[in-house]
């Protein structure tokens, strides 16, 4: 650890602010990219009275606690999940701030923890990850890892390899028993790409604590359809196709994602690294 004097809580003010405007453009990347849209131009405009917002009720946070989460023209709901990511990308970059301290580490973590907001919520909206994000993230990551005096560019090559391939023995086998698809591609590179980042330490740690996170996810969906199913019957939530539940369908990448800035943040390195001393590695 280094010390955080007061200079040091300036920063983490200034990072918190900065995490905030970008989960506020991360929200705008979100939305847009998926649709094939700009993410520059136009500016935000309410998706209801289609008026450009004003800049004052576009702070990021702020705004949508102060506007009560409406349009401060047609008073239009809008979801705090807007509020939400800008406050997640920002209490994680406050979190890389105190973790990391100035470090060419903690650029790293600031861009990983960005891209990482981005993909997961279009992976809920969407079940993709967009190779944009992916492919470009192992590019930079294995640039990290050649780059920055504090890591290892082999850790970051085997990173790569070990994370995309252990996925991708899994899918394969998967589709040679079952005759289909059942990991998608992204979660491939999502991983090769939290290699390159994290290094292939990290992959073993990333693997299981994303399957923790989201069987204990799946048990309890499974568990609210269950208890909602009799009364959805009765009420208007019936289709008219008939009375068939769609199948869970929970993308894997949040999971994914998560289990990767656990390891990046709360010094999963370490965890890893007993966990291989313990088999002999
Ligand atoms: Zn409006």
């Amino acid at each position: 650890m280094f010390d955080i004097g007061s200079g040091g809580s300036v920063i983490a003010v200034y990072l918190f602010v900065l995490g905030a405007c970008l989960g506020s453009f991360a929200n705008v990347v979100i939305y847009r990219l998926p649709l094939g849209k700009s993410v520059v131009r136009p500016g935000s405009a309410c998706g209801s009275c289609h008026q450009p917002i004003r800049f004052y009720n576009n702070i990021p946070i702020f705004s949508w606690f102060f506007l009560r989460g409406r349009c401060g023209r047609c008073k239009a709901k809008y979801s705090i999940r807007y509020a939400m990511v800008e406050l997640l990308t920002a209490g994680l970059f406050l979190a890389a701030w105190y973790r990391f301290g100035a470090s060419w580490t903690l650029i790293e973590a600031l861009i990983f923890i960005f891209s990482l907001v981005i993909v997961s919520f279009i992976d809920l909206d969407h079940m993709i990850l967009p190779d944009k994000f992916t492919l470009s993230g192992i590019l930079i990551g294995l640039l990290g890892g050649a780059l920055n005096p504090e890591r290892d560019f082999l850790d970051s090559l085997y990173g790569v390899l070990l994370g995309g391939g252990f996925l991708w023995a899994i899918a394969y086998f998967y589709f040679l028993i079952r005759k289909r698809e059942g990991m998608g591609g992204g979660d491939i590179k999502l991983l090769a790409w939290i290699g390159a980042v994290l290094g292939w330490q990290s992959v073993p740690f990333v693997i299981l604590v994303a399957s923790v996170f989201g069987s204990l996810v799946g048990v309890v969906t499974i568990l609210v359809k269950v208890r909602r199913a009799p009364t959805s019957e009765s009420s208007f939530e019936v289709s008219e196709s008939g009375s068939e539940v769609p199948p869970l369908a929970i993308p894997f990448g949040p999971f994914l994602a998560s289990a990767a800035l656990v390891y990046l943040l709360a010094d999963g390195a370490s965890w890893a690294q007993w966990y291989l001393e313990l088999h002999g590695l």
